[in-house]
Parts: structure tokens; C-alpha cells; sequence
């Protein structure tokens, strides 16, 4: 089983993916800690995120694994733990400068590509339905409004101690949609084989039991060979 979830940033993919994952007993990819953990290496060996081949030569080089521990998902970068790291503000601006190099994707998809060739996976991110899993069983694309997914994470920041100004994060989201869907290779699209969901009102909750009937209700509908 190949899911794959992409949308904007805030839509709920993650919080999505997690349960789907969990409820079916298959692997969760999050695509997305990928490219942070290769910005926060990028950032803190200050080189040029625009220079293609320097970019490139570190995508092959860095080992990003994720794993699981106490039911909990840690990223790891060259085996250090940056789970909270590549969260921060300065990387959330960074990743799409990053995510826009050619080499970089290349990497990645290919990464990701070998991941899912081993093991049933839901994986979410911009490009999953488009690149890394075009013939997966399911593809999603979860949205909402502009104003509720910025009010989403607004709220994931306060928690975790940042001041935060809703202004900004706003234009940040709305900033990074741009890139990444303006972009030449791997960009974030509604695809013609794509179930869309607009989340802004629904529950976290109201969204996973949709997208489990709507995973039910067809795997029922095949008959089993
Ligand atoms: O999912 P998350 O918001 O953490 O992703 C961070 C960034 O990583 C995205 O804004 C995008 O620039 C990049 N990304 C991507 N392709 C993916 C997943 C994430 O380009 N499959």
C-alpha cells in the first residue's frame, strides 16, 4: 500500500499521515524533515544555498534518517539528533531556497523512492503524488484557507515557546507556497488523479476518518485476487 499526501504547508498532512500510518500499521515518511534536515546542515556550514554544485555534493554526502523511538519520530542528521532544530523560523525560510535545486530534489526523490520500493507507506510532502510515488494506490491533497493554517501554526509555536506574530507567519506560509509551487521541478500541484480536502473546517479527527473510508471504501470495492 502506497499513500501519498501533498498541500500546502499547515494543511495537516503530518498530523494526517501520522494516524493514517499508525491505523494501518504501515511505515510514515515525512518527507518535509528531509529537506529541513539538509537546510539546517546547508545553514550551519555556511555555504551558499544558491551554489547548485556545493548544494548537490552535501545532498549525497548527508545521511538523514528517521526513526522511531517510544513511538515518537526523531530526525537525524549524520546521526545528530535535529528534531527540534529543523523546526525553527530560520529554517522554515530557508527550505524552499533549498527544495528549488534540481540536484537536491534528485537526491531526495531517489531516497525517498527507495524507502517505499521496500515497505508499505503513507509519505507526506509536495511532490509525493507528482515524483516519488506516481503510481501510489491513494493520493491526497489536503488545503485550507490562508488564515487557518496560519492560525495552526501560530498555535504549534506558542506551544513550544516562541513569540510569535501572526502577520509574519502568515506571509511566510504564503511565501513558501509560492516557491513551492512555482517551481519547474517537483512542484506542488493538485493532480488530475488527486482526492482534494479542504481542512479548514474540520476536526484533525473528522479528516483521518474521512480519508480511512475513503481508503476502506475502495480497497473493498477491488475484489481480492
Ligand atoms: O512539510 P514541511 O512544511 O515540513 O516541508 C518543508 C519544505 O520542504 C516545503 O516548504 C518545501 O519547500 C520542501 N519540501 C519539498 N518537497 C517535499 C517535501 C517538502 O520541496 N516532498
Amino acid at each position: 500500500m502506497k499513500i501519498a499526501i501533498d498541500g500546502p504547508a499547515g494543511a495537516g498532512k503530518s498530523t494526517l499521515a501520522r494516524q493514517i500510518a499508525e491505523k494501518l500499521g504501515i511505515l510514515y515518511i515525512d518527507t518535509g524533515a528531509m529537506y529541513r534536515a539538509l537546510t539546517w546542515k546547508a545553514l550551519a556550514s555556511n555555504i551558499n544555498l544558491r551554489d547548485k554544485a556545493t548544494l548537490y555534493e552535501l545532498a549525497v554526502a548527508t545521511e538523514i534518517s528517521l526513526v522511531y523511538e517510544d513511538g515518537q519520530l526523531r530526525v537525524y542528521c549524520d546521526r545528530q539528533d535535529v528534531t527540534e532544530t529543523i523546526r525553527t523560523p530560520e529554517v522554515s525560510r530557508w527550505v524552499p531556497v533549498v527544495a528549488v535545486d534540481e540536484g537536491v530534489r534528485k537526491v531526495m526523490v531517489e531516497k525517498q523512492r527507495e524507502i517505499a520500493r521496500k515497505t508499505s507507506v503513507v509519505m507526506d510532502g509536495r511532490d509525493i503524488g507528482l515524483c516519488v510515488l506516481p503510481d501510489a494506490d491513494f493520493k491526497f491533497y489536503l488545503t485550507a484557507d490562508l488564515e487557518e493554517r496560519a492560525r495552526r501554526r501560530a498555535k504549534e509555536m506558542v506551544k513550544k515557546g516562541y513569540k510569535v506574530n501572526f502577520e509574519e507567519i502568515k506571509a511566510e506560509i504564503w511565501e513558501r507556497d509560492k516557491l513551492d509551487s512555482e517551481r519547474e521541478i517537483g512542484p506542488l500541484k493538485v493532480l488530475p488523479d488527486s482526492i482534494v480536502i479542504d481542512t479548514s473546517y474540520l476536526t484533525a479527527e473528522e479528516v483521518v476518518d474521512k480519508v480511512l473510508s475513503l481508503i476502506t471504501e475502495e480497497n473493498d470495492a477491488v475484489p481480492v485476487p
